[in-house]
């Protein structure tokens, strides 16, 4: 299952267009990845490069309208390494946190979500190796927005009703160059 270390095959990465909300790719159930082959090599590169010019702290693969279930995250904090996860699932969650959020792809809005407090995520890894995520806080928020994306869920499906609506008021009446 692991990539051919000995035979590099040089690639530019990439800085992908991010999709945006009315983007039929962002509502799709993302398939399991089964390979971990040059593609997948190519997808991560491309998440991780996507993700920091955008200056985000997440990014999952539909966003680069690719439908399967992988992400990338770095909360830029000194004691969390950044990382990658294939096929993650959410194997234990407790408690709740209320924090702002917003997403890559919905710029220019934001709203507070309630998310679980702490999540343990199961998953793999690039190579394929077994990764296990213990995590609070904003790693915590981070895995499990990241995780809907996978799903096709997004941040506003998780306000009320009224708020959505007003969400997705202000988004229709932004102009494209505000996004
Ligand atoms: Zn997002």
């Amino acid at each position: 299952m692991r990539r051919d270390a000995a035979a590099p095959e040089q690639r530019p990465v990439t800085v992908r267009k991010i999709r945006f909300l009315g983007d039929p790719v962002l509502r799709e159930m993302c398939r399991e990845v089964e390979s971990f082959d040059e593609d997948l090599q190519a997808l991560v590169d491309d998440l991780q490069e996507t993700m920091y010019a955008a200056d985000g702290i997440g990014l999952a693969a539909p966003q680069i309208g690719v439908p399967v279930r992988v992400f990338v995250y770095d909360v830029r904090d000194e004691e969390i390494e950044p990382g990658v996860l294939v096929n993650p699932r959410i194997v234990e969650a407790s408690g709740t946190q209320r924090e702002v959020e917003g997403c890559l792809s919905i710029p220019g809005l934001d709203e507070v979500v309630e998310r679980k407090g702490r999540v343990v995520v199961e998953g793999l890894g690039r190579n394929g190796e077994p990764v296990r995520i213990d995590a609070e806080g904003l790693l915590s928020r981070c895995l499990q927005h990241e995780s809907d994306h996978l799903d096709g869920v997004l941040f506003i499906d998780r306000v009320s009703p009224l708020k959505r609506r007003m969400l997705l008021k202000k988004w229709s009446k932004m102009d494209e160059s505000e996004r």
